[in-house]
Parts: structure tokens; sequence; C-alpha cells
């Protein structure tokens, strides 16, 4: 009785976590990938979901997640705004402390997925007029863990955090002071905020 009572709280856990993402508007392939349910599950879960809140305005995405790590850096406005949202990104636990080989499959998870939204929807309530979806702090959460196309960079002078791309790393600065940010390693993990909570990563030998 034991291991089914196992199997149906990870299931759950499972559901609750696709539901979320689906008000976060997310694409199937990024809820299959996170929860590990199947395409046919997610697509009987979002029509039981649209049915049971009628009125409310979720629209549904097709097609590829966002993969432009530039889009971070199109305007002054992107640029600060993915810096808050690095913060709140490593705050939460969501980045590991060191980067992780291939991110793209070791990073999602319904444990990091849990607090990936506690994430986005804290970044959401903090900023005015955010300007980066769901679907690109997914983005932007994957490929800071994984530090190819992305990497946080760290202020040595106000210790802000900020992000670079590969190829502008040389010319990023901080936000808050000017100062060039450069990769460094990142502080202990905060502690998980709830208990069980903790998204498990295996550091880069
Ligand atoms: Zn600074």
């Amino acid at each position: 009785m034991r291991v089914t009572d196992d199997r149906y709280s990870r299931d759950r856990l499972r559901y609750d976590l696709a539901v979320r993402l689906i008000r976060h508007e997310a694409r199937t392939q990024t809820i299959r990938q996170w929860t590990g349910l199947t395409d046919d599950r997610i697509r009987k879960l979002y029509r039981s979901y649209v049915r049971s809140t009628e009125g409310t305005r979720v629209r549904r995405h097709r097609g590829k997640s966002p993969r432009q790590a530039s889009f971070f850096n199109r305007s002054r406005a992107l640029q600060e705004e993915t810096a808050s949202l690095a913060s709140v990104l490593w705050q939460f636990g969501v980045l590991p402390a060191q980067r992780v080989p291939d991110a793209a499959r070791s990073v999602p998870g319904v444990a990091r997925g849990e607090l990936l939204c506690d994430a986005y929807e804290t970044h959401a309530r903090i900023t005015p007029e955010p300007q980066i979806s769901f679907e690109h702090a997914v983005y932007l959460a994957v490929a800071l863990a994984g530090g190819v196309e992305l990497r946080a960079l760290h202020c040595r002078h106000c210790r802000g955090l900020g992000c670079g791309d590969s190829l502008a790393l040389r010319k990023a600065t901080c936000m808050s002071c000017g100062e060039t940010l450069r990769p460094a390693p990142l502080a202990p993990a905060p502690a998980p905020r709830r208990a069980g909570a903790q998204a498990g990563t295996a550091p880069l030998p």
C-alpha cells in the first residue's frame, strides 16, 4: 500500500505542477520536460483546466520554446529585468551553485519546477510591467544552470548579480553601479524555502 501511496503523491505533484505551468501559458513541450507527463495527459489536463476555469483567459502556445540568449540583451529594460529575475531565481534555489552538464536534460524536474514557479510568480509581483514571459524565464534558468549560452556574473563592487552571454562577457556591466561584471563562483545556495522542495543537482566534477 505504501508504494501505491508514494506513486499517488508523486503523480499528484506532477499534476499540480502541470496546472501551474498551464496557468503560466507554458508550452506542451515545457510541461512534458518538467513534469514527465505524456502529451496526451497534458492535453486532457489542459482541456479540463479550461473547462473548470471558464472565463479565465489562458492562451495555449504551440511550437518550440525560446532559444535565443540575445533576447535578454535587447534593451536596457530587458537587461535590468533579466538581472532582477536571475537574482530571484538564485534566491529561490532554482539555480545550482555550479554549472551543470547537459542542463536542458538535467535541470527540469518537479521539485525545481515548483521553485521556478514560486520564483517567477514573485518576480511578476515585484516587477512593474514585466516583459519576460514564463517561457523565457524557463530558458533563462536552464541557460544559467548550464553556463554555456548565458552565465551568471557577479559585481565585486556591490555584489549585484547580472547575466552575460558568451559573446558579450567582457562588456556586461552591473545594473546598480556600472562596474564590469565578472564570472565568479556563486555564494552557497540559500536554504530551500520548503522542506522537501530542494532541487538536487550534481555539481561538475
Ligand atoms: Zn555593482
